[in-house]
Protein backbone atom coordinates (compact mmCIF):
# COMPACT_ATOMS: atom_id res chain seq x y z
CA UNK A 1 0.00 0.00 0.00
CA UNK A 2 0.97 3.57 -0.61
CA UNK A 3 0.36 6.40 2.21
CA UNK A 4 1.21 9.97 2.41
CA UNK A 5 3.31 10.25 5.68
CA UNK A 6 5.35 12.36 8.28
CA UNK A 7 8.57 11.30 7.55
CA UNK A 8 9.98 13.35 10.06
CA UNK A 9 9.24 17.02 12.03
CA UNK A 10 8.50 19.11 9.56
CA UNK A 11 8.80 16.88 6.35
CA UNK A 12 6.44 14.79 4.70
CA UNK A 13 6.03 12.82 1.70
CA UNK A 14 4.40 9.41 -0.05
CA UNK A 15 6.15 5.89 1.02
CA UNK A 16 5.23 2.59 0.68
CA UNK A 17 4.54 0.09 3.06
CA UNK A 18 3.01 -3.56 3.74
CA UNK A 19 -0.79 -3.50 4.58
CA UNK A 20 -1.86 -3.47 7.61
CA UNK A 21 -2.24 -7.14 9.40
CA UNK A 22 -6.32 -7.23 10.61
CA UNK A 23 -7.16 -8.86 14.03
CA UNK A 24 -10.08 -11.01 14.20
CA UNK A 25 -12.31 -7.86 15.67
CA UNK A 26 -10.87 -4.61 13.36
CA UNK A 27 -11.27 -4.17 9.60
CA UNK A 28 -8.95 -2.77 6.64
CA UNK A 29 -10.39 0.11 4.41
CA UNK A 30 -9.67 2.16 1.78
CA UNK A 31 -10.82 5.52 1.89
CA UNK A 32 -13.73 7.20 -1.15
CA UNK A 33 -12.69 10.47 0.53
CA UNK A 34 -10.52 12.04 3.08
CA UNK A 35 -9.54 15.65 4.61
CA UNK A 36 -6.51 16.59 6.60
CA UNK A 37 -7.16 18.60 9.87
CA UNK A 38 -5.31 21.75 11.51
CA UNK A 39 -3.98 18.83 14.07
CA UNK A 40 -1.96 17.22 11.01
CA UNK A 41 -0.08 20.60 10.58
CA UNK A 42 0.18 20.77 14.55
CA UNK A 43 1.88 17.07 14.38
CA UNK A 44 4.00 17.63 11.66
CA UNK A 45 5.31 21.33 11.57
CA UNK A 46 4.80 22.23 15.56
CA UNK A 47 6.09 19.12 16.77
CA UNK A 48 2.97 19.13 18.92
CA UNK A 49 3.21 15.70 19.82
CA UNK A 50 6.39 14.59 19.85
CA UNK A 51 8.62 12.90 16.97
CA UNK A 52 7.03 10.68 14.80
CA UNK A 53 8.80 8.66 11.43
CA UNK A 54 7.46 7.79 8.94
CA UNK A 55 4.01 7.87 10.12
CA UNK A 56 0.86 7.73 7.63
CA UNK A 57 -1.20 11.07 8.35
CA UNK A 58 -4.79 11.80 8.75
CA UNK A 59 -7.44 11.04 10.84
CA UNK A 60 -10.81 12.00 8.44
CA UNK A 61 -12.21 10.02 5.99
CA UNK A 62 -15.09 7.99 4.85
CA UNK A 63 -14.79 4.66 3.32
CA UNK A 64 -15.01 0.79 1.44
CA UNK A 65 -14.51 -2.24 3.90
CA UNK A 66 -11.91 -4.38 2.58
CA UNK A 67 -11.32 -6.95 4.51
CA UNK A 68 -12.79 -8.11 8.13
CA UNK A 69 -11.53 -10.39 10.73
CA UNK A 70 -13.45 -13.39 12.30
CA UNK A 71 -14.88 -11.95 15.14
CA UNK A 72 -16.57 -8.53 13.22
CA UNK A 73 -20.43 -9.08 12.97
CA UNK A 74 -21.88 -5.83 11.61
CA UNK A 75 -19.63 -4.93 9.02
CA UNK A 76 -18.74 -6.95 5.83
CA UNK A 77 -16.24 -6.34 2.66
CA UNK A 78 -18.03 -3.33 0.65
CA UNK A 79 -20.05 -1.85 2.91
CA UNK A 80 -19.62 1.76 2.81
CA UNK A 81 -18.83 3.27 6.47
CA UNK A 82 -17.97 6.11 8.67
CA UNK A 83 -14.67 6.62 10.05
CA UNK A 84 -14.49 8.79 13.37
CA UNK A 85 -10.77 9.99 14.12
CA UNK A 86 -11.07 8.62 17.53
CA UNK A 87 -11.42 5.20 17.93
CA UNK A 88 -11.39 3.95 21.38
CA UNK A 89 -10.88 0.45 22.70
CA UNK A 90 -14.19 -0.07 23.90
CA UNK A 91 -13.01 -2.76 26.70
CA UNK A 92 -10.37 -0.54 28.54
CA UNK A 93 -11.66 0.49 32.11
CA UNK A 94 -11.52 4.05 31.43
CA UNK A 95 -14.15 3.06 28.57
CA UNK A 96 -15.95 1.71 31.11
CA UNK A 97 -15.81 5.06 33.57
CA UNK A 98 -17.21 6.77 30.20
CA UNK A 99 -14.28 8.10 28.98
CA UNK A 100 -13.15 5.80 26.34
CA UNK A 101 -10.95 8.48 24.72
CA UNK A 102 -8.45 8.15 27.32
CA UNK A 103 -8.81 4.27 26.71
CA UNK A 104 -5.08 2.79 26.43
CA UNK A 105 -3.75 5.75 28.53
CA UNK A 106 -4.92 9.65 28.16
CA UNK A 107 -5.84 10.39 24.74
CA UNK A 108 -5.34 6.56 23.75
CA UNK A 109 -8.48 6.42 22.05
CA UNK A 110 -6.82 9.06 19.42
CA UNK A 111 -4.89 6.59 17.54
CA UNK A 112 -4.75 7.39 13.77
CA UNK A 113 -1.82 9.57 12.68
CA UNK A 114 -0.39 9.44 16.27
CA UNK A 115 0.16 6.08 17.76
CA UNK A 116 -0.52 3.96 14.76
CA UNK A 117 -1.03 5.15 10.47
CA UNK A 118 -3.67 7.37 9.62
CA UNK A 119 -6.00 7.15 6.88
CA UNK A 120 -4.02 8.88 4.34
CA UNK A 121 -3.32 5.43 2.69
CA UNK A 122 -4.61 3.21 0.34
CA UNK A 123 -5.68 1.23 2.84
CA UNK A 124 -6.39 1.91 6.84
CA UNK A 125 -6.74 -0.46 9.67
CA UNK A 126 -9.60 0.28 11.96
CA UNK A 127 -9.14 -1.24 15.51
CA UNK A 128 -12.44 -2.77 17.03
CA UNK A 129 -15.14 -2.62 13.82
CA UNK A 130 -18.17 -2.92 15.33
CA UNK A 131 -17.19 0.10 17.49
CA UNK A 132 -15.99 2.31 16.19
CA UNK A 133 -17.35 2.24 12.21
CA UNK A 134 -20.93 3.39 11.49
CA UNK A 135 -22.94 2.49 7.80
CA UNK A 136 -22.34 5.33 5.95
CA UNK A 137 -25.95 6.60 5.11
CA UNK A 138 -26.77 6.84 1.05
CA UNK A 139 -27.82 10.44 1.45
CA UNK A 140 -24.69 11.68 2.58
CA UNK A 141 -22.42 12.58 0.17
CA UNK A 142 -18.92 10.93 0.36
CA UNK A 143 -16.74 14.95 0.98
CA UNK A 144 -19.64 15.79 3.53
CA UNK A 145 -18.79 12.39 5.47
CA UNK A 146 -15.26 13.46 6.16
CA UNK A 147 -16.95 16.03 8.51
CA UNK A 148 -18.24 13.62 10.19
CA UNK A 149 -14.44 12.23 11.17
CA UNK A 150 -13.89 14.79 12.93
CA UNK A 151 -15.50 18.59 12.29
CA UNK A 152 -18.73 17.44 13.57
CA UNK A 153 -17.85 15.48 16.85
CA UNK A 154 -15.36 17.71 18.11
CA UNK A 155 -17.02 20.99 17.84
CA UNK A 156 -20.46 19.71 19.04
CA UNK A 157 -18.52 18.42 21.93
CA UNK A 158 -17.29 22.04 22.77
CA UNK A 159 -21.21 22.91 23.61
CA UNK A 160 -21.32 19.27 25.23
CA UNK A 161 -18.60 20.06 27.82
CA UNK A 162 -19.59 23.57 28.40
CA UNK A 163 -23.11 22.75 28.77
CA UNK A 164 -24.63 25.31 27.22
CA UNK A 165 -28.44 25.02 27.45
CA UNK A 166 -31.39 27.34 26.48
CA UNK A 167 -31.13 31.00 26.40
CA UNK A 168 -27.49 30.95 26.82
CA UNK A 169 -25.12 33.70 25.29
CA UNK A 170 -22.28 31.99 24.70
CA UNK A 171 -18.97 33.01 23.10
CA UNK A 172 -17.18 30.89 20.29
CA UNK A 173 -13.50 31.68 19.76
CA UNK A 174 -11.80 30.76 16.67
CA UNK A 175 -14.59 29.70 13.60
CA UNK A 176 -12.31 27.84 12.00
CA UNK A 177 -14.38 24.54 10.70
CA UNK A 178 -13.91 22.98 14.47
CA UNK A 179 -15.53 26.73 16.33
CA UNK A 180 -17.96 26.95 13.25
CA UNK A 181 -19.17 23.17 14.60
CA UNK A 182 -18.67 24.70 18.02
CA UNK A 183 -20.88 27.37 17.56
CA UNK A 184 -23.53 25.16 15.29
CA UNK A 185 -23.69 23.05 18.50
CA UNK A 186 -24.03 25.72 20.90
CA UNK A 187 -27.21 26.90 18.30
CA UNK A 188 -28.71 23.46 18.38
CA UNK A 189 -28.20 23.32 22.21
CA UNK A 190 -30.66 26.45 22.63
CA UNK A 191 -28.17 28.87 22.92
CA UNK A 192 -29.47 32.67 22.65
CA UNK A 193 -26.87 35.38 21.64
CA UNK A 194 -24.41 33.96 20.09
CA UNK A 195 -21.11 35.71 19.25
CA UNK A 196 -18.68 34.12 17.04
CA UNK A 197 -14.75 35.74 17.35
CA UNK A 198 -13.06 35.93 13.94
CA UNK A 199 -12.39 37.95 10.82
CA UNK A 200 -12.15 36.08 7.99
CA UNK A 201 -15.09 37.24 5.79
CA UNK A 202 -15.34 33.33 4.56
CA UNK A 203 -15.47 32.19 8.08
CA UNK A 204 -17.66 35.16 8.99
CA UNK A 205 -20.29 34.50 6.32
CA UNK A 206 -20.69 30.81 7.53
CA UNK A 207 -21.05 31.48 11.43
CA UNK A 208 -23.79 33.68 10.26
CA UNK A 209 -25.55 30.98 8.30
CA UNK A 210 -24.62 28.44 11.68
CA UNK A 211 -26.41 30.69 13.84
CA UNK A 212 -24.28 33.64 15.16
CA UNK A 213 -26.01 37.02 16.01
CA UNK A 214 -22.70 38.82 16.75
CA UNK A 215 -19.13 39.06 15.21
CA UNK A 216 -16.46 40.00 17.12
CA UNK A 217 -12.21 40.45 15.28
CA UNK A 218 -10.30 39.91 17.53
CA UNK A 219 -8.28 42.20 15.52
CA UNK A 220 -9.94 45.31 16.91
CA UNK A 221 -8.51 45.08 20.74
CA UNK A 222 -9.18 42.27 23.54
CA UNK A 223 -12.08 39.87 23.13
CA UNK A 224 -13.15 39.50 26.37
CA UNK A 225 -13.10 44.02 26.51
CA UNK A 226 -15.36 43.91 23.38
CA UNK A 227 -18.01 41.16 24.76
CA UNK A 228 -18.03 42.79 28.15
CA UNK A 229 -18.88 45.82 26.89
CA UNK A 230 -21.41 44.26 24.27
CA UNK A 231 -23.15 42.80 27.44
CA UNK A 232 -23.38 45.99 29.54
CA UNK A 233 -20.34 44.23 31.71
CA UNK A 234 -22.17 41.22 32.15
CA UNK A 235 -20.40 38.50 30.34
CA UNK A 236 -21.33 35.03 28.57
CA UNK A 237 -22.85 32.44 29.95
CA UNK A 238 -20.61 29.86 28.24
CA UNK A 239 -16.92 30.12 26.14
CA UNK A 240 -16.26 27.28 23.66
CA UNK A 241 -12.58 27.55 22.00
CA UNK A 242 -11.51 26.13 19.10
CA UNK A 243 -8.45 28.74 18.36
CA UNK A 244 -6.03 31.14 19.86
CA UNK A 245 -3.55 29.36 22.37
CA UNK A 246 -2.59 28.73 26.11
CA UNK A 247 -0.98 31.98 26.75
CA UNK A 248 -3.86 34.47 25.96
CA UNK A 249 -6.98 33.03 25.05
CA UNK A 250 -7.90 31.36 28.27
CA UNK A 251 -7.15 34.79 30.18
CA UNK A 252 -10.03 36.20 27.80
CA UNK A 253 -12.12 33.06 28.28
CA UNK A 254 -12.26 33.67 32.02
CA UNK A 255 -12.29 36.97 32.21
CA UNK A 256 -15.85 37.36 29.90
CA UNK A 257 -17.04 34.13 31.60
CA UNK A 258 -19.92 35.07 34.24
CA UNK A 259 -19.58 33.73 37.59
CA UNK A 260 -21.12 30.02 37.54
CA UNK A 261 -19.84 29.67 34.11
CA UNK A 262 -17.87 27.15 32.08
CA UNK A 263 -15.50 26.78 29.01
CA UNK A 264 -15.38 23.86 26.75
CA UNK A 265 -11.92 23.70 25.01
CA UNK A 266 -10.91 21.63 22.16
CA UNK A 267 -8.05 23.39 20.57
CA UNK A 268 -5.12 21.49 20.57
CA UNK A 269 -2.60 23.42 22.98
CA UNK A 270 0.92 23.27 22.52
CA UNK A 271 2.39 20.68 24.87
CA UNK A 272 5.27 23.17 25.75
CA UNK A 273 3.15 26.15 26.75
CA UNK A 274 1.65 26.91 30.33
CA UNK A 275 -2.03 27.52 30.40
CA UNK A 276 -2.42 31.28 31.96
CA UNK A 277 -5.04 33.68 33.33
CA UNK A 278 -5.70 36.27 36.10
CA UNK A 279 -7.03 34.51 39.86
CA UNK A 280 -8.73 37.98 40.08
CA UNK A 281 -11.04 37.00 36.71
CA UNK A 282 -11.92 33.82 38.40
CA UNK A 283 -13.09 35.50 41.86
CA UNK A 284 -9.30 35.14 42.99
CA UNK A 285 -10.28 31.32 42.53
CA UNK A 286 -13.87 31.26 44.02
CA UNK A 287 -15.72 32.52 41.24
CA UNK A 288 -17.31 29.16 40.21
CA UNK A 289 -15.73 29.16 36.83
CA UNK A 290 -15.31 25.70 35.11
CA UNK A 291 -12.92 24.87 32.52
CA UNK A 292 -13.31 21.36 30.51
CA UNK A 293 -11.03 20.27 28.13
CA UNK A 294 -11.77 17.21 26.05
CA UNK A 295 -10.73 14.95 22.94
CA UNK A 296 -13.83 14.25 20.71
CA UNK A 297 -15.60 11.44 21.67
CA UNK A 298 -15.29 8.55 18.90
CA UNK A 299 -17.39 5.15 18.53
CA UNK A 300 -20.51 4.07 16.37
CA UNK A 301 -23.27 5.23 18.24
CA UNK A 302 -21.78 8.41 18.65
CA UNK A 303 -21.55 8.90 14.85
CA UNK A 304 -24.64 6.96 13.96
CA UNK A 305 -25.99 10.06 16.18
CA UNK A 306 -24.50 12.99 14.28
CA UNK A 307 -24.81 11.12 10.91
CA UNK A 308 -28.64 11.77 11.99
CA UNK A 309 -27.95 15.43 12.87
CA UNK A 310 -26.66 15.85 8.91
CA UNK A 311 -29.62 13.34 7.28
CA UNK A 312 -32.15 15.22 8.76
CA UNK A 313 -31.13 18.43 8.03
CA UNK A 314 -30.15 20.03 11.43
CA UNK A 315 -26.48 20.40 10.53
CA UNK A 316 -24.87 21.13 6.25
CA UNK A 317 -21.54 20.14 6.92
CA UNK A 318 -21.56 21.52 3.23
CA UNK A 319 -20.35 24.98 4.17
CA UNK A 320 -17.24 23.84 5.71
CA UNK A 321 -16.12 22.98 2.26
CA UNK A 322 -14.55 25.09 0.40
CA UNK A 323 -11.84 23.13 -1.62
CA UNK A 324 -12.20 19.73 -3.46
CA UNK A 325 -9.51 17.80 -4.69
CA UNK A 326 -9.87 14.63 -7.33
CA UNK A 327 -7.35 11.88 -6.89
CA UNK A 328 -5.61 10.52 -3.83
CA UNK A 329 -2.55 11.85 -5.38
CA UNK A 330 -3.86 15.57 -4.27
CA UNK A 331 -3.74 15.04 -0.51
CA UNK A 332 -0.28 16.87 -0.50
CA UNK A 333 -2.12 19.77 -2.01
CA UNK A 334 -5.13 19.78 0.28
CA UNK A 335 -2.38 19.36 3.12
CA UNK A 336 -0.20 22.79 2.25
CA UNK A 337 -3.45 24.69 2.11
CA UNK A 338 -4.09 23.82 5.88
CA UNK A 339 -0.63 24.75 6.14
CA UNK A 340 -1.08 28.28 4.55
CA UNK A 341 -4.59 28.85 5.44
CA UNK A 342 -5.36 31.38 2.65
CA UNK A 343 -7.95 33.31 3.71
CA UNK A 344 -11.26 31.69 1.85
CA UNK A 345 -10.43 28.17 3.38
CA UNK A 346 -12.33 26.39 5.52
CA UNK A 347 -12.03 23.02 4.88
CA UNK A 348 -10.47 21.36 1.78
CA UNK A 349 -11.17 17.69 0.97
CA UNK A 350 -9.44 14.65 -1.31
CA UNK A 351 -12.24 12.65 -3.39
CA UNK A 352 -10.13 9.30 -3.67
CA UNK A 353 -12.10 8.02 -6.65
CA UNK A 354 -8.68 6.77 -7.82
CA UNK A 355 -8.09 3.96 -5.88
CA UNK A 356 -9.39 0.13 -5.78
P1 LIG B 1 -8.34 26.58 12.21
O1 LIG B 1 -6.92 27.00 12.29
O2 LIG B 1 -8.96 26.42 10.88
O3 LIG B 1 -9.23 27.58 13.03
C1 LIG B 1 -8.79 28.28 14.15
C2 LIG B 1 -9.21 29.70 13.95
O4 LIG B 1 -8.87 30.45 15.10
C3 LIG B 1 -8.52 30.36 12.76
O5 LIG B 1 -9.51 30.87 11.90
C4 LIG B 1 -7.69 31.47 13.40
O6 LIG B 1 -7.64 32.60 12.58
C5 LIG B 1 -8.47 31.72 14.64
N1 LIG B 1 -7.69 32.36 15.72
C6 LIG B 1 -6.37 32.35 15.92
N2 LIG B 1 -6.06 33.09 16.99
C7 LIG B 1 -7.22 33.55 17.48
C8 LIG B 1 -7.57 34.36 18.58
N3 LIG B 1 -6.63 34.84 19.40
N4 LIG B 1 -8.85 34.63 18.79
C9 LIG B 1 -9.80 34.12 17.97
N5 LIG B 1 -9.55 33.36 16.91
C10 LIG B 1 -8.27 33.08 16.68
O7 LIG B 1 -8.43 25.23 13.05
P2 LIG B 1 -9.62 24.15 13.14
O8 LIG B 1 -9.40 23.13 12.10
O9 LIG B 1 -10.93 24.82 13.24
O10 LIG B 1 -9.23 23.48 14.53
C11 LIG B 1 -9.27 24.23 15.72
C12 LIG B 1 -8.43 23.55 16.78
O11 LIG B 1 -9.05 22.32 17.18
C13 LIG B 1 -7.04 23.17 16.31
O12 LIG B 1 -6.12 23.43 17.35
C14 LIG B 1 -7.16 21.67 16.09
O13 LIG B 1 -5.91 21.03 16.17
C15 LIG B 1 -8.07 21.30 17.22
N6 LIG B 1 -8.75 20.02 17.10
C16 LIG B 1 -9.06 19.39 18.26
C17 LIG B 1 -9.75 18.20 18.23
C18 LIG B 1 -10.23 17.55 19.51
O14 LIG B 1 -10.69 16.39 19.46
N7 LIG B 1 -10.19 18.23 20.64
C19 LIG B 1 -10.09 17.63 17.01
C20 LIG B 1 -9.78 18.32 15.83
C21 LIG B 1 -9.12 19.52 15.88
ZN1 LIG C 1 -8.33 16.35 13.82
Amino acid sequence: MRGFAMIEPGKTGFIEKADPKVGERDALVRPLAVAPCTSDIHTVYEDALGPRTNMILGHEACGVVVEVGREVKDFQPGDRVLVPAITPNWSDVYSQAGYATDSDGMLGGWKFSNIKDGVFGTRFHVNDADGNLAHLPDEIDPAEACMLSDMIPTGLHASEMAGVTFGDTVAVIGIGPVGLMALRGAVLHGAGRVFAVGSREKTVEVAKAYGATDIIDYHNGGIAEQILAATDGQGVDKVLIAGGDAEHTFEEAVKMLKAGGSIGNVNYLNGHDNVVFNAGDWGVGMGHKTIHGGLMPGGRLRMEKLASLVVNGRIDPSLLITHRFEGFDKIPDAIELMHHKPDDLIKPVVICNDID
